[in-house]
C-alpha cells in the first residue's frame, strides 16, 4: 500500500498506451460483436492485465450496479447529456470525496485523500473525476484489492463495499457466468416452454386469487399437460431450489441481467440441477405439474400450469413486475443464436 501512488502512475501509463491500440483484439477475432459490448470488454480486459484483478469480477461488478439502477441511470444521463459512461459503476460523492469534505465535487487526490475520501485518478489528467470510468474503475479496485482477488477474499472485499449479501451473491454469479462463456454478450432470451408442445397463457398480472389469504397475481400462468418441459428463460444462475408453500416445486434463478425468475408448480425438477448451477436460454429445468398450496408434495389442488413470475432488484428490494410483454416477445422471436465467444476458455 505504501507504493500505491507510484503502482497507479505506472498503471496509467499502461492503460494510456495501451488505449490507443484498443481495437486490435477485435480485428484479431474477425467477429463483429456490438461495439459497446466489445469496448467494454476490452477496458475490463485492460484493468485485468495491470492490476491482476479478472476481468470477469469486473464485468461482474459492473453488470450488477447496471441491473439495480436501469431507471435511475437513464434518467442522470437524460439530466446530464455530456456524461458519457462505458460502466455503470457508480461511487457516491461522500465516499468518493470523503465524508467530512466541505466540497462534494472535490477532484483534487491531495484533499481527497486529506477527507479520506476514495477517489483515485485512473486517466492521467492527476483529477479524481467519478464520472470518468478509469478514475472509477481504478478506484473501486484498489478499494478491493485491500482483500484480494482470490475468490474468497473477492467477497469479502464485494461485502465490504456494498454491505449486502444479494450484492455479493449475485456479483459472484455473474462472474462465473461470464467466466464460463468469455463473452458479455449473453442477452438471449427463450420462451419456458418449447415450441411443439401445446399450451395457452393470457395476461393474468395483478388479477386477485383464491388462496393464501389477499395477495394478487404476480406473474401469468402458462396451461400446459403434465411432463411438458420448462425451460430457462435466460442465462443464469439457479438461486433457489425446492418447495414453496405456494408454489410448490419451484425454481428461483437469477439472469446476467438481475433479473429473479420464478418458475412454479413444477411437477420435477431436471436431474443433477443444483441452486448455484449456471443454466442457459432453452435448457430444460424442471416439467409441468401442479404442486403447492399445501405442504411438502401436495399437488393436483388446480389445473397443471407453469406460474411464471419475474423480480427487479433494485440494490435494497425485489419488486414484481408484469411478465407477460417479455413472454410475448420471446415467443415470437426467432430461433436463439449461441453467444459469440472471444476466445476458447482455457
Ligand atoms: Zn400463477
Amino acid at each position: 500500500m505504501r507504493n500505491l501512488r507510484l503502482y497507479i502512475m505506472w498503471a496509467v501509463i499502461i492503460l494510456l498506451v495501451w488505449s490507443v491500440d484498443g481495437t486490435s483484439l477485435a480485428k484479431e477475432t474477425g467477429q463483429t460483436p456490438r461495439p459497446e459490448v466489445e469496448e467494454k470488454l476490452q477496458l475490463y480486459k485492460k484493468f485485468e492485465a495491470i492490476y491482476g484483478i479478472p476481468w470477469n469480477y469486473l464485468a461482474a461488478i459492473d453488470q450488477y450496479e447496471r441491473s439495480i439502477k436501469k431507471k435511475k441511470q437513464s434518467q442522470e444521463q437524460q439530466d446530464n447529456p455530456e456524461i458519457k459512461r462505458l460502466t455503470a459503476i457508480t461511487i457516491s460523492p461522500d465516499l468518493w470525496c470523503g465524508f467530512f469534505n466541505p466540497d462534494s465535487l472535490d477532484q483534487e487526490l491531495t484533499s481527497i485523500s486529506f477527507f479520506q475520501g476514495i477517489g483515485k485518478d485512473g486517466s492521467g489528467d492527476e483529477k479524481a473525476d467519478l464520472n470518468n470510468d478509469y478514475d472509477v474503475l481504478t478506484t473501486i479496485i484498489d478499494f478491493l484489492s485491500d482483500y484480494g482477488f482470490q475468490h474468497d477474499d473477492f467477497k469479502i472485499g464485494l461485502w465490504n463495499y456494498y454491505k449486502r449479501d444479494a450484492a455479493v451473491r449475485t456479483i459472484m454469479g455473474f462472474s462465473k457466468i461470464y467466466d464460463k462463456y468469455q463473452t458479455i454478450d449473453l442477452d438471449y432470451h427463450a420462451f419456458p416452454i418449447p415450441k411443439r408442445y401445446s399450451y395457452s397463457y393470457r395476461s393474468t398480472w395483478g388479477s386477485p386469487r383464491g388462496w393464501g389469504g389477499r395477495r394478487i397475481h404476480e406473474g401469468v400462468d402458462i396451461f400446459a399437460g403434465y411432463s411438458t418441459p420448462v425451460l430457462s428463460t435466460g442465462y443464469g444462475i439457479v438461486e433457489v431450489k425446492g418447495w414453496n408453500r405456494y408454489g410448490g416445486w419451484r425454481f428461483g434463478i437469477r439472469d446476467i441481467n438481475g433479473i429473479y425468475h420464478y418458475f412454479a408448480h413444477l411437477s420435477s425438477f431436471s436431474k443433477g440441477l443444483k441452486e448455484g448451477d449456471i443454466v442457459e436460454p432453452g435448457q430444460v429445468i424442471g416439467y409441468v405439474g401442479s404442486s403447492g398450496y399445501g405442504k411438502p408434495g401436495t399437488s393436483g389442488k388446480f389445473p397443471p400450469h407453469l406460474h411464471y413470475g419475474m423480480y427487479r432488484d433494485t440494490g435494497n428490494t425485489e419488486w414484481a413486475f408484469d411478465p407477460y410483454p417479455s413472454l410475448r416477445r420471446w415467443e415470437h422471436q426467432k430461433k436463439q443464436p449461441r453467444p459469440e465467444k472471444n476466445e476458447t476458455k482455457k
